[in-house]
């Protein structure tokens, strides 16, 4: 058996309120003490349904939340101490809310990182003791780093959600990844983590903030998740060279029009242009950006009027973009994106997060997951040597508490 539909029996039971808190309570002596006390919150992992490496440029993205999180159990204490145990490994670390101090270089800065975020907000926190579960692979381009930010802001916050709205949230766990943990993300991670909608991707303009839930044809398709076994490698450099290339082209343009102040301003009759101004490179990664936003809004239309096949069209073209023009798909995300999409009944297959490994998402008829399953089982180890693994999602809520 080389795939499951659902994360192991055993860590989805492991999100169980009454699981989490027994947890807990065999590490933390102060749970154990008030079992009344223990609070649970959660925030989800995305996936991005198309708008790839267009939310730096300010462009259009449309991610959903999906029923892969992490959840954190804990107490509040009054001692401004947060201490948490990671509940995969058992590691356990922590930090003082006063003297939050510079990175570790650890997980715990995406939590103390969100703690100095959250303060800087002027949103007040307060100490903890607590575990972390998650059902959310890491570092495979479902967004573990935002659903870890956006947990820890639900969890430190001494408001419900800080008191502010959910996309301000975003803007602050984003901040404690920019500034703090020191990786130069854009907003969408963040943003579909804590303003997710269940049932529906949300649609967001990262110029000007504005977002809207998007229906999905779930009542005849599903969601699904193909991870290719390979955890992303060179990410961080490489989205560092990408984006550095899309500014330059963005500035380049600014030169003798002032008015373009990102790739989001630049339409598919302005490319020539840059063509002439920068490098062949650069003018691929913008050719690849200007003509993605256009692919988002071509797919919000495709969605309103149930045109599956132009989706599929669509998505095909955005895959094939970050493969020739943004280069991102590694042989294994292009392998299984070849598999699904010779099967009948998978309407739409690309990349999605910024590439380099990691995941697949996938639009199949309902009656077709298990063809697919049986595909990748079939055709995808042999060519890769690597171990996929399938996963049928839902469209989940953004970060909150969880009740029970
Ligand atoms: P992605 O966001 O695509 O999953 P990142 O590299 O941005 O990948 O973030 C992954 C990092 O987030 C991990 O290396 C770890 O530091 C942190 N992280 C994610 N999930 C957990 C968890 N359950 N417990 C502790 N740290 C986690
Ligand atoms: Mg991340």
């Amino acid at each position: 058996m080389t795939t499951s539909t659902r994360p192991a029996a055993i860590e989805r039971s492991a999100l169980a309120p009454g699981a989490m808190r027994g947890a807990l309570a065999a590490v933390e002596p102060r749970a154990a003490a008030d079992p009344g006390a223990i609070r649970v919150v959660r925030a989800p992992g995305r996936v991005n349904l198309i708008g790839e490496h267009t939310d730096y440029n300010l462009g259009l993205v449309l991610p959903a939340a999906i029923d892969l999180e992490i959840r954190i159990a804990f107490v509040p204490t009054d001692d401004r101490r947060v201490e948490l145990v990671s509940g995969g490994t058992g590691e356990r670390a922590g930090f003082d809310l006063d003297a939050i101090g510079p990175r570790r270089g650890a997980w715990i800065d995406y939590v103390a990182g969100t703690a100095w975020a959250l303060a800087d907000a002027g949103i007040a926190t307060r100490g903890l003791r607590g575990i972390i579960v998650s059902s959310l692979p890491t570092a495979s381009g479902l967004s573990s780093s935002a659903a870890l930010e956006l947990a820890s802001a639900w969890a430190l916050a001494d408001e419900p959600g800080g008191g502010v709205a959910p996309i301000e949230l975003a803007r602050t766990c984003q901040r404690a990844e920019n500034a703090y943990v020191g990786v130069n993300c854009g907003l969408m991670d963040q943003f579909a983590s804590a303003c997710g909608v269940a049932g529906d991707a949300v649609l967001l303009d990262c110029r000007s903030l504005e977002f809207r839930p998007i229906a999905l044809p779930l009542a005849t398709h599903t969601l699904v998740v193909i991870h290719t076994g390979s955890t992303r490698s060179l990410t961080t450099s490489q989205y560092n060279v990408r984006r550095a290339q899309c500014e330059a082209a963005a500035a380049a343009l600014a030169t003798s029009d002032p008015a373009i102040q990102s790739l989001r301003d630049v339409t598919p009759a302005m490319l020539p242009r840059i063509r002439d101004l920068v490098g062949d490179d650069a003018f691929r990664r913008s050719r690849h950006v200007v003509t993605e936003n256009e692919r988002v809004a071509d797919t919000i239309e495709a969605l309103a009027t149930g045109d599956i096949a132009a989706l599929g069209r669509l998505w095909a073209a955005s895959h094939a973009s970050l493969r020739d023009d943004f280069e991102v798909v590694s042989p294994e995300l292009d392998a299984l994106v070849e598999i699904a999409s010779a099967v009948p009944g998978v309407a739409a297959s690309r990349m999605t997060g910024a590439g380099f490994g990691g995941c697949t998402i996938n639009l199949v008829e309902r009656g077709a997951v298990s063809d697919l399953r049986t595909a990748v089982d079939a055709r995808y180890r042999a060519r890769t040597g690597l171990q996929p693994r399938v996963y049928a999602v839902d469209a989940v809520d953004g970060a909150g508490i969880v009740a029970g």
